[in-house]
């Protein structure tokens, strides 16, 4: 029989959600518990900080004239992103160097790393011309307080205004399209943003596109406030959810095949580990505490008028 827990009472918790640290909790709420609130280091995965380089690569392009975003300034500005990294945070750069070598910065190196990087930015052009495009705002920081205590947060990639005032919510995805259960968990994380926006700026965004530069696919979807009104309800859910288990000391670990990508295996039942003591609840954090909202928009980028849903572009 299993032991009754007293409810655990204090400062509301989950203060703040993300769309990852939702997934997170929907995934399995020990893995939540482990990074949220124990907040245990994470190790940089190779795929993950190549991603980051391709949007590194992306924001850059934004910088320099329109007619000088070629696939050749991409890939000049790839070889900086990389030495970039190398410099800021080695061990992530260390991930993308092969097995044995020590040195990061080797110009040896550039060609390893940048070789699975060149053909998703290649893809990238192909999907579209940033020369046309002048974005509204790019890596912005969302925040918006969905009730009192309870605010929801979010990095947008891209946001596009067009001339008549249409807003479109763009992400990149360095991988492919994926199947039709993990698409509606990338647009929950569309709608997530949409909403946060709308909270925001009183303006229901007109199109929310995902771009998957591992395979050349848009996704695309045209939220209503309905749509929005009811991710709110699924997000006020969500955060109930872990208040309560939060309350109850409660966090169960959830196995699927998605334990392979985990990073606390070593703590967890279900792989023989032992769940380390919940730390003081007074010491609990919802994650993240960068709010900086950055509205910094430039003017009416082009936004054609497209509203079909899957969509492949090479
Ligand atoms: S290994 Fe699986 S069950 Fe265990 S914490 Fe990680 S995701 Fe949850």
């Amino acid at each position: 029989m299993s032991a009754i827990v007293e409810p655990v009472m204090g400062t509301p918790f989950p203060q703040s959600l993300s769309p990852s640290r939702t997934g997170d909790f929907l995934t399995c709420p020990l893995m939540y518990r482990l990074k949220t609130i124990d907040q245990l280091p994470t190790a940089p995965s190779a795929a993950a900080v190549r991603g980051t380089l391709v949007h590194e690569v992306l924001e850059r392009l934004f910088n320099v004239a329109p007619a000088e975003r070629t696939v050749e300034e991409a890939q000049r500005l790839a070889v900086i992103s990389w030495q970039d990294l190398c410099q800021s945070d080695p061990d992530a750069a260390k991930t993308l160097i092969p097995e044995g070598h020590d040195s990061v910065a080797s110009a040896l190196h550039i060609s390893h790393v940048l070789s699975p990087v060149l053909p998703l930015l290649e893809t990238y052009f192909a999907m579209e011309d940033p020369g046309r495009l002048e974005p509204h705002a790019r890596e912005l920081a969302l925040s918006v307080a969905l009730e009192k205590d309870f605010t929801i947060r979010g990095f947008v990639d891209r946001v596009d205004r067009s001339p008549e005032g249409l807003i479109r919510i763009v992400d990149y995805k360095t991988g492919k399209s994926p199947s039709a259960t993990f698409e509606a968990k990338a647009m929950f994380q569309m709608r997530f943003y949409a909403l946060a926006w709308w909270r925001m700026t009183d303006e229901v965004p007109t199109q929310l596109q995902l771009m998957y530069l591992g395979n050349g696919e848009f996704v695309r979807y045209a939220p209503t406030a309905d749509d929005l009104i009811a991710t709110e309800r699924k997000i006020l859910a969500i955060r109930d959810a872990i208040s309560r288990a939060g309350d109850q000391q409660d966090f169960k670990a959830t196995p699927s095949r998605l334990c392979g990508w985990c990073d606390f295996k070593q703590f967890c039942p279900e792989f023989g580990g032992i769940v380390p003591p919940l730390p003081p609840r007074e010491e609990w954090l919802s994650g993240s505490s960068r709010v900086t909202v950055a509205l910094d928009f430039a003017l009416n980028a082009a936004l054609p008028p497209e509203n079909s849903v899957r969509e492949g572009s090479i």
